[in-house]
């Protein structure tokens, strides 16, 4: 009997060292040197000869935004489980963040706050994981690019990859344009993986070659993002991380906010919208949203911090994936990893989780598979990477889809996965164990089955029965009592 999601998605998440290494291949390629594509690397190195890695942005990398990652400037968390994820692949990388600038939380119940549709919830308990790494988006790439690059076996070339050969069922080739133009260069390949983002060109590659493009699905959320960086400062406020997320309902505007302490004592802020409503770059605008619209945190770090940046705005105009689990016909030795299989509604932080996890789905492939890897087609790690696709999707769509601007696609049973979702919601709120439920599930280290057990609705009824509703915080600069304004 083939395993459930929720076993496969246990097994994809575990924290276990990875096993014994079996060389299966001379050389594998990795397109994209982002996340998706160091955390393949890493993987690869334990399984060939040599790994390259093929990167179009030749910025030079000191852990500041770069352009081939225009989201980076952007407020980036890393779940858990991507943490997790991490420090499995690359052990103590969390102990190097602090030694390196990472903010350490500033005592074991981590001061995180989340106020979900103006009510302040209950704060996260602390993972397994050890302490969060709460970091800017650039530190932590840097991070994990040099722990890849000090691996021996691999290698990064600067080039943009133009497109894969095959022979004639399976890869054989890569072709890229090496930084500053000239001729583009051919290098063998036993394995390669497109990491290349969400905007991979992949699919047109496999089309030219008769091959089926994977189906892509997407969700159209029009999100609109703004974020700014200041100089941290308790007298303006104690402010460590904050979550604010309002989902649209009678009298509430859907938007999201937060506020990450990061390295080099500064915060991180974002302010957030859907559809028309759009932050812009004016640093009046981001103040005026900052106070008028958001716990008073918001306002007070906007007024009276330093800020250390321009407002940095982006706009996402959907959520997408691609369905290579649906292909019948893939050729042997190519895979997909990261935004390139599937980019979600970032408000929910799980991009960079995915990728790490696709990882994980890579090496179990390898390792359960080592003599088929280079002539039979990758079904079965599509088959792993589904499992991490559909257990985030289900948790950033079903909120999406409640957007006024979102017309679906509704999935089946939509009405009665809304009411008891909103069920177990609001239990979440005032009840600490059905919170620490669904954090386990929206922070990726549980499957969201966990939250479909008879326990769990029996528990949400008795705790909805027995609650009344809390009054919202005030936002527009009242204050609730965290945090002291400087007048
Ligand atoms: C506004 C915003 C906020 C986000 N916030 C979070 C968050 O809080 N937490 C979280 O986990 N995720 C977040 N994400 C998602 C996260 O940024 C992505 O999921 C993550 O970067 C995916 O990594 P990746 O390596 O797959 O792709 P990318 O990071 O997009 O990297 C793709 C890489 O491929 C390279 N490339 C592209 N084309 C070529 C080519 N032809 N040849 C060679 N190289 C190429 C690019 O230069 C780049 O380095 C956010 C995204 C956005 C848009």
């Amino acid at each position: 009997m083939p395993a459930s999601p929720s076993r496969l998605f246990a097994q994809i998440t575990t924290a276990e060292p990875p096993g014994d290494t079996t060389v299966v291949m001379r050389r594998a390629v990795v397109l994209g040197g982002s996340i998706a594509g160091l955390m393949a690397a890493r993987v690869l190195s334990d399984h060939a000869d040599e790994v390259l890695i093929v990167e179009r942005d030749p910025s030079d990398v000191d852990g500041g935004p770069r352009p081939g990652v225009p989201q980076g400037s952007q407020v980036h968390a890393l779940l858990p489980a991507g943490q997790v994820q991490l420090e499995r692949w690359f052990p103590g990388i969390a102990e190097e963040a602090f030694a390196l600038g990472a903010p350490l939380p500033p005592s074991d119940e981590v001061a995180a706050r989340i106020f979900i549709n103006g009510v302040e919830g209950l704060p996260p308990k602390p993972g397994s994981s050890g302490p969060g790494l709460i970091t800017t988006r650039p530190f932590l790439e840097a991070l994990v690019r040099r722990r890849t690059l000090a691996i021996d076996n691999i290698r990064m070339v600067y080039g943009r990859a133009e497109g894969i050969d095959f022979a004639p069922s399976r890869v054989s080739r890569v072709r890229y344009v090496p930084e500053g133009g000239g001729e583009p260069v051919a290098v063998g390949a036993d394995f390669v993986v497109d990491a290349m983002g969400r905007s991979s060109r992949l699919g047109d590659w496999l089309d030219e070659n008769g091959w089926p493009k994977p189906p892509m699905r997407r969700m159209p959320i029009k999100l609109n993002y703004a974020t700014a960086l200041y100089r941290r400062d308790e007298k303006i406020s104690d402010t460590w991380v904050v979550v604010y997320h309002t989902m649209a309902g009678p009298g509430r505007t859907a938007r999201i906010g937060g506020i990450n302490s990061v390295e080099d004592d500064r915060w991180i802020m974002l302010v957030a919208g859907y559809d028309t409503d759009r932050p812009s770059r004016d640093v009046a605008d981001f103040t005026k949203r900052c106070r008028e619209q958001y716990p008073e945190m918001f306002g007070a770090i906007a007024e009276y911090g330093e800020m250390l940046s321009d407002v940095i705005t982006y706009h996402q105009a959907d959520s997408r994936r691609r369905e290579f689990h649906q292909l019948d016909r893939l050729p042997a030795g190519l895979v997909a990893a990261g935004d390139a299989v599937a980019s979600f509604n970032p408000v929910y932080g799980q991009g960079m989780t995915s990728a790490m996890l696709h990882a994980s789905c890579l090496s179990a492939y390898l390792r359960s598979n080592p003599s088929s890897v280079r002539d039979q087609p990758a079904h079965a790690y599509f088959d792993l990477v589904r499992v991490v696709v559909d257990a985030a999707w289900q948790v950033s769509t079903s909120a999406d889809i409640e957007l006024p601007h979102v017309n679906g696609p509704y999935p089946r049973g939509y009405k009665i996965t809304k009411w008891f979702g909103d069920l177990v919601f609001r239990a979440s709120q005032t009840d600490p164990v059905l919170s620490k439920r669904l954090n386990r599930v929206t922070t990726m280290l549980d499957h969201p089955s966990a939250l479909s057990r008879p326990s769990v609705l029996l528990r949400a009824l008795r705790v909805g029965l027995s609650t009344r509703p809390r009054a919202a915080v005030a936002t527009g600069g009242a204050s609730n009592g965290h945090g002291a304004a400087r007048s």
